[in-house]
């Protein structure tokens, strides 16, 4: 674990710290016995005064983080929607993308390159987690087992050449090394190529308080602001932005070697950033308030709750779902079992608070009266199995977006909450 000693983005030495979640273990390192002793790190943010990017005061060594990776991103059906719908926008985007491959950074099992492979594209992928990476080899995803960075983007260029897309979701805020990397994707991609980078934007983590989407893995929260001071610096450029359907809140950047083609939207975001003050210290401090009031608000719930009926069950063993349990400091005593699609979670025990985690058949066969829905950005997802595949009719606690609610799970409307969640 090192502490920075300056900003990750810009170097500024004088950072300033807003808020601490306190020590946390690996949000990923799911354990194997509930006595096992898991390590801690501290789990904190500062604001950089020159950029105004927001980060992680810490970097845990990535090897302890992501060499045995247990999300696999087809376990979602709405991750599978996502990779549809992206492979459309891209296609819609290059037209000649028949001549060139699409490189995937971070491409974990392959569930996004699996629609250009359908369509007969040509396809590469990298992903550091070599259990991951087997099983997308499996399932025909030609996958390099590595860290990204410009050593590979080299690799890649001697054997392939250029690629005319590179996507790369969900993985520039894990990267500890931010220049090597984005240097990498700067000369791997063709000169008048696409690279689509997904990002959790720091305008909906301020906006809904998603402060669960605050963990080791993720070192930078990314305003428009602060990641094109990144881009710039390896002549990248953001020219359209889309919001993603699915990770509760991120952006997807439409970034090219050429800033004319720059579509108004991008402006826009600008404008809006600066009008909410998103990139200035007050607003953060704010928000760390806002963190503390909100972990008082759930405690509040859940302790009604397990005094009425008893500890409740909990849905979605996500990453996310690791910070506010500790935050918040919720274990066995008010969650006693975990439900997750994901086998690979099954019969392990959540980090730091050691609560059972089972496949939802299980869980639910314990007929609950209320299940705590950890993976809240899937929230439609759920409540739709909790219906259709358990005829469950009782009460859920969805901990965010903003201030936690409590409801029927038939009185739930997907329309209605998405209206009352703000955006930027
Ligand atoms: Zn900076």
């Amino acid at each position: 674990m090192t502490h920075i000693k300056c900003c990750r983005v810009c170097e500024n030495k004088h950072i300033v710290e807003f808020l601490d979640l306190g020590n946390q273990p690996p949000a990923n390192s799911l354990l194997k016995t509930a006595t096992e002793k898991e390590p801690l790190y501290p789990l904190s943010l500062s604001w950089c005064p020159e950029c105004n990017l927001v980060q992680l005061n810490y970097t845990v060594d990535p090897k302890k983080l992501f060499s045995n990776y247990v999300w696999v991103t087809g376990t979602s059906h709405t991750a599978q929607d996502h990779a549809q719908m992206f492979y459309r926008e891209i296609v819609t985007r290059v037209h000649d993308l028949n001549k060139g491959y699409v490189l995937e950074v971070a491409s974990n099992d392959g569930t996004f390159l699996q629609p250009f492979v359908k369509n007969k594209y040509l396809v590469l992928g990298v992903d550091p987690a070599e259990n991951i990476v087997k099983i997308a080899i499996a399932q025909g995803i030609p996958t390099k087992c590595s860290f990204f960075g410009v050593q590979v983007a080299e690799e890649i260029l001697k054997q392939h050449g250029p690629a005319k897309v590179v996507i790369a979701r969900n993985v520039l805020p894990h990267v500890a090394h931010l220049h090597d990397f984005v240097d990498g994707l700067s000369r791997v991609l063709e000169t008048d190529g696409l690279l689509a980078l997904e990002v959790h934007y720091a305008g909906r983590i301020y906006d809904e308080l998603h402060y669960d989407s605050i963990y080791h893995e993720h070192l930078c929260y990314f305003t428009l602001k602060s990641v094109e001071a990144l881009l710039h610096r390896f002549g990248l450029f953001v020219v359209d932005i889309n919001e993603s359907p699915i990770s509760g809140g991120s952006l997807i950047l439409y970034v090219k070697k050429n800033k004319e083609a720059e579509a108004h939207t991008v402006q826009s975001y600008r404008d809006t950033e600066q009008k909410k003050k998103l990139n200035d210290l007050s607003s953060w401090q704010d928000f760390s308030r806002r963190v503390h009031v909100h972990r008082e608000q759930l405690l509040k719930m859940m302790k009604e709750v397990t005094d009425a009926s008893g500890p409740l069950v909990g849905y979605g063993a996500s990453a996310r779902s690791s910070t506010l349990l500790n935050y918040c400091g919720i274990d066995t005593q008010y969650i006693s079992l975990i439900a997750d699609q994901n086998p690979l979670k099954h019969k392990r025990y959540t980090a730091g608070t050691h609560i059972p985690i089972d496949s939802p058949e299980q869980v639910m066969s314990k007929n609950p009266k209320c299940v705590f829905i950890l993976a809240w950005n899937f929230t439609d997802e759920i409540i739709t199995i909790l219906k259709k595949r358990f005829n469950y009719t009782g009460t859920c606690i969805i901990p965010l977006p903003n201030t936690p609610a409590m409801m029927s799970v038939c009185d739930y409307n997907a329309d209605k909450r998405k209206k009352n969640e703000g955006s930027l």
